[in-house]
Order: structure tokens, then C-alpha cells, then sequence
């Protein structure tokens, strides 16, 4: 087990802003960052594995781990429930690795509250338009199903103020090195190089 308590990261964006696949670029590329897999009541969509995603559970079975107080944080996004389980979170950090919430910004309220030192990042589109797109490609939904996704995505939006860092995906490959960047200037700040390079430390002012 590392000496090193990793570091807790938010990831919160309106659906269509790219959020999951630059947590995905991010995290293969970096073996010390794992994403936490919630449990959500929502239905598993086309591609999505149980277990991977996400632990799709019955209404009933998420209700019973919120009274035995198994999540960290949850909330009721768009009619069904996510939750971040605790025990899990407790154990990866302490491990050492940093660890990413991919969670909506009532989520991120509830964990900023229990953990202060958590950092938290908010992924923009670039525009309204390229949003409405990218909410567009992804079926063949009705006019007003777009109109509200887009309406849900403006009120996700509003919370932008609450994160410490704001990442624009315009362009994936630059999105992601912002998203690089602020994991690797966490990863040198002094406490944690100061355990990571004690020894060094040690022989250098010796
Ligand atoms: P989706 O169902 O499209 O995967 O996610 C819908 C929304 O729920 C996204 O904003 C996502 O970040 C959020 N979400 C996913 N897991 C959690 C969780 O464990 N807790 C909270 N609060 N939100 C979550």
C-alpha cells in the first residue's frame, strides 16, 4: 500500500459535452487514476456492461444501501437514482490512486461538503450549437425530447461557478491535455512530492 492518500476529482458536464470519453482517454493513459462506478436504477442503455458503467440496480435494492448509508453522495438525476458507494472510494484512495466522480452538480455539492480537499472540474461545449448536435447524434428523438435535453443541459450549466476548473471540448486532443494538466500540476504539489520524493528530500538537505 502507497504512503500517499491519492486525490478525490468531480467530473461534471452536461450530457453531449464529451465528459465520459475524455474521463476514458484520461484515465487509460494514467494507471494511478481509477473512476468510480456508481449504482443507478436507470436502465442499462445499448453497449453498456453491469459492473463497468455502472451497477444498474432495482429501485428497491438502491433504497435498502441508502438506509444501511452505503453512498457518499446520490441524487435523483432525470427520474432515476445514482449513487457513489463509499466504502469503494475510501479504499482506492487510501490506496493511493487518484480517483475520479464522473457525477451531476448535486453530487458534487454533497461530496465538496464531506470532502473539502476533493477537486472539481466542469467539461463545456464549445457552443449551444455544437451541444444541440452532439444531444442530436446520438438517436432519433423527437424536436421536444432535443429541446428538453438542451433545457436539462443549461440548468447542469448554471453550476459551472461551483467547480475549480472549467475545461472547454472543442477540440478532444486539447481538451484532454487540459485535463492532463490539471491531474499533473495536483500530482507536484508539494505534500504530495513531498511524501513521493522523501528520501530524495532527506539526502538533499542532509
Ligand atoms: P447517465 O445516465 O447519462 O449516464 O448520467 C446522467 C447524469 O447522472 C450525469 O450528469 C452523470 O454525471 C450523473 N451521475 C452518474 N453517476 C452519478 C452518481 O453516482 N451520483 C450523482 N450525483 N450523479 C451521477
Amino acid at each position: 500500500m502507497s504512503a500517499t492518500t491519492g486525490t478525490l476529482y468531480i467530473v461534471s458536464a452536461p450530457s453531449g459535452a464529451g465528459k465520459t470519453s475524455l474521463v476514458k482517454a484520461l484515465v487509460d493513459a494514467q494507471p494511478q487514476v481509477r473512476v468510480s462506478v456508481s449504482h443507478t436504477t436507470r436502465a442499462m442503455r445499448p453497449g453498456e456492461v453491469d459492473g463497468v458503467n455502472y451497477h444498474f440496480v432495482s429501485r428497491d435494492e438502491f433504497l435498502a444501501r441508502l438506509e444501511r448509508n452505503e453512498f457518499l453522495e446520490h441524487a435523483e438525476v432525470f427520474g432515476n437514482l445514482y449513487g457513489t458507494s463509499q466504502r469503494w472510494l475510501e479504499q482506492t484512495l487510501a490506496e493511493g490512486y487518484d480517483l475520479i466522480l464522473e457525477i451531476d452538480w448535486q453530487g458534487a455539492q454533497q461530496v465538496r461538503r464531506l470532502m473539502p480537499q476533493a477537486q472539481s472540474i466542469f467539461i463545456l461545449p464549445p457552443t449551444q450549437e455544437a451541444l444541440r448536435q452532439r444531444l442530436n447524434n446520438r438517436g432519433q428523438d423527437s424536436d421536444e425530447i432535443i429541446e428538453k435535453r438542451m433545457r436539462e443541459a443549461v440548468s447542469e450549466m448554471s453550476h459551472y461557478v461551483e467547480y475549480d476548473y472549467l475545461v472547454i471540448n472543442d477540440d478532444f486532443a486539447h481538451a484532454l491535455i487540459d485535463l492532463q494538466s490539471i491531474f499533473r500540476a495536483n500530482q507536484l504539489k508539494q505534500q504530495a512530492q513531498q511524501q513521493r520524493h522523501a528520501r530524495l528530500l532527506s539526502e538533499l538537505l542532509a
